[in-house]
């Protein structure tokens, strides 16, 4: 027997006790003639107490740091106890200790804190794993899984597995594809999500189906993306929007309590997407905090009387003119208005400059347009964003897509430099009424704005027979958004041929190409598919957002670089000619 306890569990109570441990070396320290070693496992650490006699035989035997041992001896109490230490009471008296297996030096420390940078970190992901930071990330992953899946399981859920190994299909980002030996030139891809089976899984009658499931996507890795992720994945059948936002609002709250011990009992709240976008810049807003986007002009029509009538070509030529006001910021210095004046000037954010209205605190106005805005004008400005005494308008001007994206942006780096978003303050909501299309400038085409299987609101449906009404048409599409990030989203599904058909039509595929995509999912909207609809979640990200933590990297066990590389393994790699041949294929490099 390697153990009688693990080294997070032995206390006061256990005094006396004859134990076994089996753990890690943390450290040993040497005091004289005498020895203490913190033992490490996932539990714990437990110090182990080698007298004289015992600390000779360490000289003969040495350990070394990340050595395996068990030892044996007696639980007592500590002389001087650590009460950061759940085992910090007591400590074990060693008679016999043997090395299980001996560890290199391993290449960085091993503690809560390491020394140890990004890609060491993740080349020896495995040392790296036995720090508690990750481990308790791990550990908060699990529960998150745990929870979802015991509320999903009560609800009447069932998990249901779909293929990884699937058909290529062009819309969304892009596949990764894996070549098929036994079908010489085809290839098979990796799913994006389990979309089309979990909608035939509905046409099969299964009607309510989830899954935790990885997720394969070959994007350029912005920032905090991997190619492979997990999803909550869920679909419902006979379901309208209202019950798909009950059934997984309820799933949040349930997550929330285990989790965090939080219970809401509120609503969560609601909000469109056109409102999002108008008070917020974005369709994810952080609403732990107000600072709401000022509409002052907006694609040229002008919603604030004071600016009209100015001889100032900046506001007069900007498509729109946003505005947040800050409060407090009236105190601002020259040097800190003009560090934000440089900080939107950045290529990130790529405005030319920064405007800005000082409302002091004795009733006096000063701006960074003073030539141009008289104190009345600043005044009104200024009241028509809400502002009190004391306070700071920030103005942005320029494009509308532009300057609502840079606002949204400022207005969040202004909530981080005021300490408004409290990562320990959670602030969920839905984002609803998402529009069908978005139209991509590039290429002039329109777009899924969620995906091709997303319904239009009924109401809508007509305005798909006209090209230059897409823009208008709404879907029951919805996210649901936590402090600022999109955590899921789904929507109501089409689920008549008919219907689907004109929506591919929509976004420019011919009857052959919707066919030979989507053929299987067409044949099947012919065999009684019934009303559905559901949603994924972002299971990493809600992870690491409940971790309070803005990464996802070290939520996931063996993550990959920002290049999609695992260097642990350091793949991807080239194979053996043999295999190439196999498949039939070259590199043509
Ligand atoms: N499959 C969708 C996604 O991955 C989610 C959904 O519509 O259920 O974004």
């Amino acid at each position: 027997m390697y153990r009688s306890h693990n080294c997070g569990e032995l206390r006061a109570t256990h005094i006396n006790e004859e134990v076994s441990l089996s753990g890690w070396v943390q450290i040993a320290r040497k005091f004289g003639s005498i020895t203490f070693v913190d033992l490490r496992d996932r539990y714990g650490i437990t110090q182990l107490y080698f007298n004289e006699a015992m600390t000779a035989q360490l000289n003969e035997n040495p350990l070394g740091r990340e050595y395996v041992i068990q030892a044996k001896g007696k639980v007592i109490e500590r002389s001087s106890k650590n009460p950061k230490l759940p085992t910090g009471d007591i400590e074990i008296e060693v008679t016999e200790y043997t090395i299980l297996n001996k560890s290199a030096v391993p290449p960085f420390t091993i503690e809560e804190e390491t020394d140890g940078g990004d890609e060491l970190r993740m080349k020896y992901r495995y040392l790296d794993l036995r720090r508690p930071t990750l481990r308790r990330n791990l550990e908060l992953r699990y529960q998150v899984n745990r929870a979802a899946r015991n509320y999903l399981h009560e609800q009447g859920f069932m998990d249901i597995e779909t293929p990884f190994l699937i058909k290529s299909t062009p819309e969304g980002a892009r596949d990764f594809i894996v070549p098929s030996r036994m079908n010489e030139g085809q290839f098979y891809a990796l799913p994006q999500s389990p979309q089309t089976f979990k909608q035939l899984l509905m046409v099969s009658g299964y009607d309510k189906y989830y899954q935790v499931v990885k997720c394969f996507r070959d994007e350029d890795l912005r920032a905090d993306r991997q190619p492979e992720f997990t999803q909550i994945d869920c679909e419902m059948s006979f379901v309208e929007q209202e019950d798909i936002l009950q059934t997984f609002e309820g799933m949040f709250k349930h997550i929330f309590k285990e989790i965090k011990g939080l219970e809401i009992n509120d609503a969560f709240p609601r909000m469109t997407w056109h409102e999002s976008m108008r008070d917020y810049g974005n369709d994810k807003p952080d609403i732990r905090f107000g600072m709401k986007i000022q509409n002052l002009k907006v694609s040229n029509t002008v919603h604030c009387e004071a600016l009209n009538g100015v001889d100032f070509k900046v506001t007069n030529e900007a498509e729109s003119i946003l505005a947040i006001c800050v409060p407090n910021g009236a105190e601002y210095t020259r040097k800190q208005t003009d560090e934000l004046t440089e900080w939107v000037k950045r290529p990130q954010i790529g405005m030319t400059g920064l405007l800005f209205i000082k409302c002091n605190t004795d009733g006096t106005y000063k701006s960074s347009v003073d030539k141009f805005f008289d104190e009345d004008r600043q005044k009104a400005i200024a009241e028509s964003c809400g502002a009190q005494a004391g306070d700071i308008i920030l103005m942005l001007a320029g494009g509308e897509d532009r300057t609502r994206a840079a606002m949204a942006t400022l207005r969040l780096e202004m909530g981080e430099r005021l300490g408004l978003r409290n990562p320990e303050e959670f602030a969920p909501l839905w984002v609803l009424d998402f529009p069908l299309f978005e139209h991509n400038e590039e290429d002039n085409r329109w777009y899924a704005k969620h995906h091709p299987f997303t319904a239009p609101k009924p109401e809508h449906i007509e305005l798909m027979n006209d090209q230059s009404r897409f823009g208008e048409i709404n879907a029951n599409a919805y996210d649901i958004v936590l402090n600022g990030t999109e955590i899921g989203g789904g929507s109501i599904r089409i689920y008549q041929r008919e219907l689907q058909e004109k929506m591919f039509a929509a976004l420019g595929m011919s009857k052959e190409e919707s066919q030979e995509q989507f053929g299987f999912l067409l044949g099947a909207f012919e065999y009684g598919a019934p009303p559905h609809g559901g949603l994924a979640f972002g299971f990493d990200r809600l992870c690491a957002l409940l971790g309070g933590e803005e990464s996802i990297r070290d939520f996931i066990a063996f993550p990959k670089n920002n290049s999609g590389r695992d260097v642990m393994l350091d793949a991807p790699a080239h194979v053996e000619p043999k295999q190439l041949d196999e498949l039939k294929l070259k590199v043509n490099l």
